[in-house]
C-alpha cells in the first residue's frame, strides 16, 4: 500500500489545514497524493511552480442562500453551492446534488474527483460540482420546481455553455434539470442548450445521456475482466443503490448475461432467487419514486427485503458500489474478499473507503475507480454538448457505440499508466496518474494561473 510521498506530505497537511473538517475532501485529495509520488520521481517538473498545491485548491467557490416557500405556505432556507474546481481543460463541468448530507467539503471532494474523471474522458472538460442540502424525499412536485426556480436564480450568472456546465448526480435527474433550465432561460431570454447536461430528449437531450453511468461503468468493468480472461456472462453481480447509475449498470450487466442478485437503498436491501427484475425496479424507483422495500412486497415469492441490512453480505463474484460515497468500508470489503468476489467497479464517487480499497488490492481483486468506470456519465454529457454545438441529434446505438470507445480508452489509458508506473493491473494508480498529467500539462502550457 501506497503513503504520500514525503515531498507531498506538505502540500497535504496544507489542504488539511486550509479545509479544516472536510473529511472526504481530505479523503479524495491523500488517495491522489499516494500516486503522485512516482509522477515526481520520474518527471519532477510537476512539481515545479507549485502545480500540485494549485491543483488542489478550487478555482472558485460559491456559497448561497435558497430561500423557497413549501406548499404549507411556510419560507425555508437552504443552502446552495457551486465548486468550480479547475478550467485548465475546458468549461467546469459536473453534476449538481440535492442531498440533506451535502457541505462544502462533499462538494469539494467531488469536484476535485470531476476534475480527474473529466481529463480521464480524453474530452475537453475541466472539473466542478455543486448541490444543496436540500432533501427532496417526501416533497411535492411543486415543492422541487420551487426549490429549482430559486437554487437557478444565483446559479445562473455563475454559468454558461463556455463557463460552467452542470448536469445531475444524487437527487437530481431530467425532472430537475428541466426545471433548472426553465429557470435558467427565463433569467437569460437565451436558448442555451449547452448551459446544461441530462436534458430530456425533447429540448435538447442526448440519447443514452440516462443509461450512460451504469452502462459506462459496466463497459469498463467488462473490459478489466477480459485482462485475466473473465467475464460477467454467468456471474453473481450485486449491485447497490436503486438510482440512475444502480439501474442502467444492472441493465447493461444483464445484458452481459451477469445475474443480479441484490440492489439496495439507503434503507435496506433486496434479494431476488431469480435475479433482480429490473422493470419492478424501474417501475417502483423510475415511475413511482418509492423505496425498493415495495419489491419484496410487490414481488412476493423468492424475493425478501432485508431492513438495515448491509448489502455486502450478499456473496457475489462482482460488486458494483453504486450508491454514495463512502459506503463500502473495510469490513464489507473482508466479507466480499471471504465470499469470492474477483472484481469491484464503482459505479458511484469514491464508495469504497480508503481501508476496503486496501484489502481488495492486496487481496488481488480487480479494483475499477470511480473516478475512471464511473466517467461514462460525463462523457456522454460532453456528447450531448457536441449535439447542441452543432444542432444534431444522434441515434441511441451511434451514440453508445461512442460512449463503449470511450470506456475501453479510458481503461486502456489507465493499465497502460499503470504498467508504465511499475504497478500493473493497479487502475487506482493508473487513473490518478493519467488523470493528473493531463490537467498537469494543460496548466503548466497555461502560465502560473
Ligand atoms: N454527476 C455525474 C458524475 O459524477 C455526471 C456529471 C456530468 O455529466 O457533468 O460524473
Amino acid at each position: 500500500m501506497l503513503s504520500v510521498d514525503e515531498k507531498l506530505q506538505p502540500i497535504l497537511s496544507e489542504v488539511i489545514r486550509r479545509n479544516a473538517g472536510e473529511q472526504e475532501f481530505h479523503q479524495a485529495v491523500r488517495e491522489v497524493l499516494e500516486s503522485l509520488g512516482r509522477v515526481i520521481g520520474k518527471r519532477p517538473a510537476y512539481a515545479d511552480n507549485a502545480l500540485i498545491e494549485r491543483i488542489c485548491e478550487p478555482e472558485r467557490q460559491i456559497i448561497f442562500r435558497v430561500p423557497w416557500t413549501d406548499d404549507q405556505g411556510n419560507v425555508q432556507i437552504n443552502r446552495g453551492f457551486r465548486v468550480q474546481f479547475n478550467s485548465a481543460l475546458g468549461p467546469y463541468k459536473g453534476g449538481i446534488r440535492f442531498h440533506p448530507s451535502v457541505n462544502v467539503g462533499i462538494i469539494k471532494f467531488l469536484g476535485f474527483e470531476q476534475t480527474f474523471k473529466n481529463a480521464l474522458t480524453g474530452m475537453p472538460l475541466g472539473g466542478g460540482k455543486g448541490g444543496s442540502d436540500f432533501n427532496p424525499r417526501g416533497r411535492s412536485d411543486g415543492e422541487i420546481m420551487r426549490f429549482c426556480q430559486s437554487f437557478m436564480s444565483e446559479l445562473y450568472r455563475h454559468i454558461g455553455e463556455y463557463t460552467d456546465v452542470p448536469a445531475g448526480d444524487i437527487g437530481v435527474g431530467s425532472r430537475e434539470i428541466g426545471y433548472l433550465f426553465g429557470q435558467y432561460k427565463r433569467l437569460t431570454n437565451r436558448y442555451e442548450a449547452g448551459v446544461l447536461t441530462g436534458k430530456a430528449l425533447f429540448y435538447g437531450g442526448s440519447r443514452a445521456r440516462r443509461e450512460a453511468t451504469g452502462y459506462g461503468s459496466t463497459y469498463f468493468v467488462q473490459r478489466m475482466l477480459e485482462t485475466r480472461g473473465r467475464s460477467f456472462d454467468g456471474s453473481r453481480v450485486v449491485v447497490s443503490g436503486s438510482g440512475n447509475v444502480a439501474i442502467y449498470t444492472m441493465e447493461k450487466v444483464a445484458q452481459f448475461g451477469g445475474k443480479i442478485m441484490a440492489c439496495s437503498d439507503s434503507n435496506g436491501y433486496v434479494i431476488d432467487e431469480n435475479g433482480i427484475d429490473l422493470d419492478l425496479v424501474k417501475e417502483i424507483k423510475e415511475a413511482q419514486r418509492e423505496r425498493i422495500s415495495e419489491y419484496a412486497r410487490r414481488k412476493g415469492t423468492g424475493s425478501h427485503y432485508i431492513d438495515g441490512g448491509c448489502i455486502w453480505d450478499v456473496p457475489c463474484d462482482i460488486a458494483m458500489p453504486s450508491a454514495t460515497q463512502n459506503e463500502l468500508t473495510g469490513r464489507d470489503a473482508k466479507k466480499l474478499i471471504e465470499n469470492g468476489v474477483i472484481a469491484v467497479g464503482e459505479g458511484a464517487n469514491m464508495p469504497s473507503t480508503p481501508d476496503a480499497v486496501r484489502l481488495f488490492q492486496e487481496a488481488g481483486v480487480l479494483f475499477a475507480p470511480g473516478k475512471a468506470a464511473n466517467a461514462g456519465g460525463v462523457a456522454t454529457s460532453a456528447l450531448e454538448m457536441q449535439q447542441n454545438a452543432s444542432r444534431d441529434s444522434w441515434t441511441f446505438d451511434q451514440t453508445e457505440k461512442r460512449l463503449a470507445q470511450i470506456m475501453e480508452n479510458i481503461h486502456d489509458t489507465c493499465a497502460a499508466t499503470a504498467d508504465e508506473y511499475g504497478a500493473p493491473g493497479d487502475y487506482v494508480l493508473g487513473a490518478n496518474i493519467a488523470g493528473f498529467v493531463r490537467v498537469a500539462e494543460a496548466m503548466d502550457a497555461l502560465g502560473v494561473i
